[in-house]
């Protein structure tokens, strides 16, 4: 079985700061890093890292080679990713010293996603697979509808949250997954959810709940010192979803996300900061 990724793939910058600028001010960085990022990138490392078969599905631009050499260093299946002549998707990320972080990303290639390598890549999809899906690429809609088509379940991660993004690929969602902030605004935009999609909300250090029509799972964050959350919640998703697709329940697999992405607070950056199955099993036993 095996968990398809359409996702975003970035070159991160992150500039380690005091404080966060406010507007008009100029702040210093103390540490600047390159790595890899994007929250598809990470979705798809964090998957692999659970022990589940990751495809990614994605597009670099010119300059994105060293972005998908990393990708597969994680054990990432890169063939359906391609490349074009344009700008690579990025993110500038700035990390205080509590941890809080402020990040503004250019989709690049991430928005020139190709149709027909979408479904070349799902032509080898079935049931028991899954599709997980964020807001950083084109063709989402698409790559849901090809999905349920073949019996594969979708995952969709609302962000960056956009309503109208949202209720184009709500109908083939089955788990659609939220951080508090994103929860409040599918409220606003007075969203209703598909009777069989479950929704996830993490809700930072205190943990997640899982929401099914009138069911509530409630998960809770486990003590760790933060130094850097970037990525945590993209390392819940991978988790999770690599979890439900190796037939846990929902309880087990958000008990596993919750713990490795605890242990991913704890350190700088995003995909790199993903701990494998192996980690993540010690630090519950
Ligand atoms: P980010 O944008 O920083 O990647 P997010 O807002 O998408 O994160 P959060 O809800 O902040 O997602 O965090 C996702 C999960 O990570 C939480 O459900 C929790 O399990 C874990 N987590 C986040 N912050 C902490 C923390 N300080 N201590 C322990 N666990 C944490």
């Amino acid at each position: 079985m095996t968990v398809y990724c359409l996702g975003s793939i970035n070159a991160d910058v992150t500039y380690r700061v005091a404080r966060l600028a406010r507007p008009g001010e100029t702040i210093v960085a103390q540490e600047m890093r390159r790595g890899l990022g994007g929250k598809g990138a990470n979705q798809s490392v964090a998957a692999a890292r659970a022990g589940a078969r990751v495809v990614h599905i994605g597009m670099v631009g010119a300059e994105g080679d060293w972005c998908v050499a990393e990708l597969a260093s994680y054990g990432v299946e890169c063939r359906h990713v391609a490349q074009d002549a344009g700008p690579s998707g990025h993110a500038i990320i700035h990390v205080d010293a509590k941890g809080e972080n402020v990040i503004t990303v250019f989709a690049g290639a991430n928005a020139r996603q190709d149709l027909a390598r979408i479904d070349a890549a799902l032509g080898q999809a079935g049931p028991g697979d899954w599709l997980l899906l964020q807001n950083e690429t084109s063709h989402q809609q698409e790559a849901a509808q090809l999905a349920q088509v073949r019996g594969v379940q979708v995952a969709y991660s609302a962000a960056p949250f956009e309503a109208e993004a949202l209720r184009r690929v709500l109908p083939y969602v089955s788990l659609l997954l939220l951080n508090e902030g994103e929860f409040v605004a599918l409220g606003a935009a007075g969203i209703a959810l598909p009777a069989d999609c479950a929704t996830l909300v993490t809700q930072g250090a205190a943990g997640a709940e899982w929401r099914q029509g009138e069911a509530r799972l409630q998960q809770r964050g486990f003590a760790v010192e933060a130094v850097d959350s970037t990525g945590a919640g993209d390392c819940f998703a991978g988790y999770v979803v690599a979890g439900l697709e190796a037939g846990r329940g929902p309880e087990e697999a958000m008990a596993l996300a919750a713990a490795a992405a605890a242990l991913s607070v704890t350190r700088p950056g995003a995909a790199g900061a993903v701990p494998d199955r192996a980690e993540v099993e010690r630090f519950l036993s």
